[in-house]
């Protein structure tokens, strides 16, 4: 492939399969800088940043969908780099015969010995790194995980070295001529905008998994659509996500997740979308048209989890061996799964009850309240009295009281009557939206334009209605 005429590289022994992948993730970073440039013509209040971090931004793409999603590229030898790969083919001008490598510390390591797992073969360099008053920093810093990047050339002699000594600093080492320098500078953090989308088969986990998007990001998503989607009961086998996402990524393509900034989840044939809109409050979610999608409250306290036993007026209670009504739903979780307050509240109780066994109840405005059972414990600190955000940590899933099996009990009470909570008058508190203001609605439209327009781009081939509600 001509586009590969830069590269008579051949990372260690035998990377044909890696060197393919490789290869597509090529056509990913141009699609991704062309979408780019035409986001940043958009956005001025980005362009400097954008423009500085363009080259930056394609690095940080082909590793989030190609290495691994997050950290250390883990214990298994030596990853091609795809950034000098990248910079050879867009520059067209190719350093012969210099290699890139990144690697990280695996337990029991040495320098030398993670040196040699990366093919260098350098006694003069392992000399200079343990003499020289700043190289032999990486001493002290040496914990397992951490990822080191160097540069060799074909017979294994170090070329240049990068390691993180903490999270601010980095270590560079540099052959200059016939000797060694070592400096440390500042640690480099590049904002960019990662995309990803999935087609749901089992599980949006498994899904979202499968699309490398990184768990905070699964549940802002879950969050973020909840007042249209009931993620326990209306997922379907086909829907799909596409999501674009800020992260800092790190020179070592160690990637931070950061916030949603546009979304779209199809769910059985219906299109929703949301966008971020930077506006006087520090900034909120609200549908392409500038409606906002605020929910006073989350349609669940466990974001997955899927409901045992629903609201009704009896039922045949397994322990207690009689009908009795169920006033509430049982969400099954796994043993210590985090419960989240489901909107701004007061701790009323939080304690043991007969049959309810650990417990928490919240008071929430408009006369409701909410109950959490069986909880295993509680979050530390939680007192009565208290006040309480929406989506905060509360609780975790147990089977303590009257249980058979780990789950949480769910009520929504409103005046003091328990409802359905998936019901049509709870329903009617999971939306309280506050719009784009007039004033402000051409800014927004200006400022989420670029981003609805990088949705579609990435929508691909879904043939879903786009009836965005
Ligand atoms: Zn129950």
């Amino acid at each position: 492939m001509t586009q590969f005429a830069g590269l008579s590289k051949k990372p260690a022994s035998g990377k044909l399969t890696q060197m393919k992948t490789i290869k597509i993730k090529i056509q990913d970073i141009k699609h991704w800088i062309l979408t780019q440039n035409s986001l940043t013509k958009a956005s001025d209040s980005r362009r400097s940043g954008m423009v500085a971090s363009l080259l930056m931004l394609s690095f940080g793409v082909a590793t989030a969908f190609g290495i691994t999603p997050g950290l250390s590229t883990g214990g298994h030898g030596v990853t091609p780099v795809i950034e000098d790969i990248t910079r050879t083919q867009l520059s067209g001008v190719a350093t012969p015969g210099l290699y890139v490598q990144q690697d990280s510390v695996h337990n029991g390591d040495t320098l030398a010995s993670l040196l040699f797992r990366m093919g260098v073969d350098d006694q003069e360099a392992l000399s200079f790194i343990r003499e020289d008053k700043t190289a032999k920093e990486i001493f002290r810093s040496m914990a397992p995980g951490k990822p080191i990047r160097i540069q060799k050339n074909t017979s294994g002699t170090l070329v240049s070295l990068r390691f993180p000594l903490n999270d601010k600093d980095i270590l560079k080492i540099t052959r200059v001529n016939d000797h060694f320098e070592a400096s440390i500078a500042p640690a480099t953090e590049t904002k960019q905008l990662l995309q990803a989308t999935g087609t749901i088969y089992s599980s949006l986990f498994a899904a979202a998994d499968n699309a490398g998007l990184p768990d905070s990001v699964t549940r802002q998503l879950t969050h973020l659509f909840s007042t249209d989607i009931d993620f326990h009961n209306d997922l379907r086998r086909g829907d799909t996500f596409s999501v674009i996402y800020e992260a800092d990524t790190d020179e070592f393509d160690q990637i931070k997740p950061g916030r949603i900034m546009a979304a779209e989840f199809v769910n059985k044939g219906q299109a929703y979308r949301r966008v971020f809109f930077n506006n006087a409050d520090g900034g909120d979610y609200f549908t392409p048209e500038g409606v906002g999608i605020k929910a006073s409250f989350l349609r669940s306290p466990i974001p997955f989890s899927r409901v045992t036993s629903g609201f009704t007026t009896e039922r045949f209670h397994p322990i207690l061996k009689m009908w009795r009504a169920h006033k509430g739903i049982d969400l099954a979780a796994p043993m210590g799964t985090p419960v989240e307050a489901v909107a701004n509240a007061t701790v009323v109780f939080a304690g043991w009850k007969n049959g309810y066994g650990n417990v928490i109840e919240l008071r929430h405005s408009n006369g409701v309240d909410t109950v959490y059972g069986h909880l295993s414990g509680f979050v530390r600190g939680l007192r009565v009295g208290e006040h309480i955000r929406q989506g905060e940590l509360i609780g975790y899933v147990g089977m303590t009281g009257w249980a058979t099996g780990p789950h949480l009990h769910y009520e929504f009470k409103i005046n003091n009557v328990q409802r359905d909570p998936q019901g049509p008058e709870v329903r009617r508190y999971l939306r309280a939206s506050v719009n784009v203001a007039g004033h402000a609605k051409n800014q927004f439209l200006a400022a989420t334009a670029p981003l609805i327009k990088e949705l579609n781009a990435i929508r691909g081939t879904s043939t879903a209605q786009a009836n965005f509600e």
